[in-house]
């Protein structure tokens, strides 16, 4: 009892002090107002402005933002509790907005039009967070060397016929502990713990950089096939780097399947904030990420698939877009995360 009351207390004077530091700190306010939305967002496209200013014209509510990396967002939410200014957390991955849910920073949004428009498997099955675009965790590869049949399947990735071969980025990121935990899902974690340590095998080099860096070093030769999400590679080959233009017309965006379900697939969403001062704001806002001439301007912005089934997807993607994409539930990934994450670290995949 006396452990319980001092654990209390000590809980009042920190979320005192936080409260003090947060006024400090960010210029978005606790206090409801009612033409504001407070949004902590790991997305930090110059594009999204675009969508704001949409929201902003369309309902007179402000989006006041405060940007950051997933887990300094999630760390920040953490410590202001519910003194938390924040209405709406986007994440890129749904590994990280499994984070957030897991921390107890969601809500549920109890939206019918979120509900019936965004399909079951790109959402949290109690409402928690929803997906509004899609990328697939695919690969890049030199067509001079490899044959497409040669990776249009995960397994293979990890066979002998790649040894010293593959490029991939470290085995910590978000993006690889999901792809493992899609793995784990479809094949149980046997198979899974050996398709990890077909990939350490298989590594051309200790992982470094990011999915770009991936893909230059197909293009220089130092590997035949990397795996990247979808959108680094349609970046590279639209974007307005020339040099970036030549290595991706060198190779080709290839998509795995995994068991013939279709490719590994990831998203981008946002989910109300656990003590969102400006409820309704925030669903209003969640509620437009979903309409069709927002989820423009999502893909548009980040060269991602759209999340609702009539949206069209930016010029760039279209030629992409007609994937198999895996139907499985994205939130399973965030689930077995901390097994994905177990496997590859004893596998050395660093
Ligand atoms: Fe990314």
């Amino acid at each position: 009892m006396k452990l319980r009351i001092v654990t209390l207390a000590a809980v009042a004077l920190s979320a005192l002090s936080l409260a003090a530091c947060g006024q400090k700190e960010g210029s978005a306010d606790k206090a409801g107002e009612a033409g504001v939305l407070n949004l902590y967002t790991a997305r930090h496209y110059d594009a999204d402005q675009k969508l704001y200013d949409l929201f902003a014209q369309k309902t007179g509510i402000d989006v006041k933002r405060i940007e950051g990396k997933p887990d300094e967002l999630i760390a920040r939410m953490k410590a202001e509790g519910a003194n938390s200014p924040a209405d709406v957390f986007i994440a890129a991955d749904a590994g990280a907005l499994w984070r957030a849910q897991d921390a107890g920073l969601f809500q549920a949004a109890d939206s019918d039009r979120l509900n019936q428009t965004i399909p079951a498997n790109l959402r949290a099955p109690d409402g928690q967070w929803f997906g509004f675009s899609r990328r697939a965790r695919v690969v890049a590869y030199d067509p001079a060397k490899v044959k497409p049949e040669e990776i249009d399947d995960y397994a293979k990735l990890a066979t002998p016929r790649f040894k010293g071969k593959l490029c991939v980025r470290s085995g910590d990121n978000v993006y690889n502990l999901s792809l493992v935990g899609a793995l784990i899902e479809a094949w149980g974690p046997e198979r899974a713990q050996q398709w990890v340590e077909g990939v350490v095998a298989n590594l051309a080099r200790p992982p470094e950089g990011g999915d770009r860096d991936q893909i230059r070093a197909v293009a220089a030769g130092v590997c035949e096939v990397a795996l990247t999400n979808s959108y680094y590679f349609i970046r590279m080959a639209s974007g307005d780097d020339a040099g970036d233009r030549q290595i991706a017309q060198k190779l080709t965006l290839g998509f795995p399947s995994l068991d013939g379900q279709g490719s590994h697939v990831n998203i981008s969403g946002g989910g109300l904030a656990a003590h969102a001062p400006n409820r309704e704001n925030a669903v209003k806002f969640l509620e437009f990420l979903a309409s069709p001439e927002a989820q423009a301007i999502v893909t548009q912005s980040n060269f991602e698939f759209p999340a609702v089934a009539d949206a069209a997807p930016a010029e760039a993607v279209a030629p992409y877009a007609g994937f198999k994409a895996n139907p499985m539930s994205v939130a399973r990934y965030g689930v077995l995360q901390a097994q994905a994450q177990s496997m590859i670290s004893a596998a050395g995949w660093r």
